[in-house]
């Protein structure tokens, strides 16, 4: 199998647009005492924690939809969250590993260090794809732990809800039965959800896909889809022209029908090969808040579905 994507530095800073401000401003200070305090590092797990714990919890999110979730800057805001937090929840397999690391080390924060019941990693409750079998400089600094975007397959959100539940519990264990109902009765909600996307999902069996950023590797087990061809020459690096042109010829012998990608990726390679393939883009919102209808992890999928039908012929 081919490699996730290369590790890089944390880029300079980054502006937030008016949504990822708006909230911060609405998840700080801490509102309850009685909640536990939790940072998520991704929508998807505040997400997952908000359907989990409810009022139990006052949720940070350290990332929004449109920030490149593998480079972020470590501002004093997102250390000063995690120095309050009881509970950290993030992606794990090394997305964080450009940033987090650093926010873990300056929040001095024991509780959420690694290996406390206060650091829960999402990647470590799901099979992982893309396991690279051998680790080799040539290829970038490579991730041992396999691809890191477990969140774009609802079977891999189900299972970590269940590990996640627990974690909530053993923390917090006055709540336990709290946090027991919420998982059943979202796990009824998301069986139920479930079976009417791979219903809607029939008829994108097979399709073949050019993807962009290699982000949906669980994306393509799910629905069965066949990635033809990836936009970034190694992972994290936009292509060139002479990359694009060899994608382009690539599709002659190897034709796909829809090229994807994520709603925070630029979107100029993707337009460049639209318009010469003549194939249809589909940008998915790949996390919670990445569309209009992507409002929580059933409007994400619903989204998903959504873009996925409209662009396959
Ligand atoms: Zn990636």
């Amino acid at each position: 199998m081919t490699p996730h994507h290369t590790t890089r530095p944390p880029a300079g800073l980054r502006r937030l647009s008016g949504q990822g401000a708006l909230a911060l401003a609405l998840c700080l200070p801490w509102a309850s005492q009685a909640a536990i305090k939790v940072f998520a590092c991704e929508p998807e797990w505040a997400a997952l924690t908000q359907e989990l714990a409810g009022e139990q919890a006052r949720i940070y999110t350290a990332t929004h939809a449109l920030q490149d979730p593998h480079q972020v800057q470590a501002r004093p805001s997102l250390i000063a969250a995690l120095r309050n937090a009881d509970l950290l929840v993030c992606t794990g397999a090394e997305l964080e590993v450009g940033w987090l690391p650093v926010l873990l080390r300056q929040a001095g924060n024991g509780k959420v260090q690694p290996g406390q019941p206060g650091h829960f990693e999402a990647a470590a409750h799901v099979r992982m794809l893309e396991v690279p079998a051998r680790l080799d400089r040539a290829d970038g600094d490579v991730h041992a732990a396999g691809n890191p975007h477990i969140q774009t397959d609802p079977r891999n959100i189900a299972s970590v809800a269940q590990a996640l539940s627990k974690r909530l519990s053993d923390i917090d264990k006055a709540q336990a039965a709290t946090y027991q109902a919420r998982l059943a009765d979202f796990n009824t909600r998301w069986g139920q959800a479930m079976q009417r996307w791979t219903q809607a999902a029939a008829p994108l069996k097979g399709l073949p896909i050019v993807v962009q950023h290699k982000g949906f590797p669980y994306l393509e087990d799910w629905l069965q889809l066949r990635q033809v061809a990836a936009l970034e020459p190694k992972p994290g690096v936009e292509p060139s022209s002479a990359h694009l042109s060899g994608v382009l010829g690539g599709l002659q012998r190897q034709p796909a029908k829809v090229i994807i990608r994520a709603a925070y990726n630029d979107g100029r390679g993707s337009q460049w090969l639209s318009e010469r393939a003549k194939l249809p883009v589909a940008v998915l919102p790949f996390t919670v808040g990445g569309s209009e209808r992507a409002k929580d992890l059933f409007g994400l999928f619903d989204d998903t579905l959504a873009q996925l039908l409209q662009a396959a012929p």
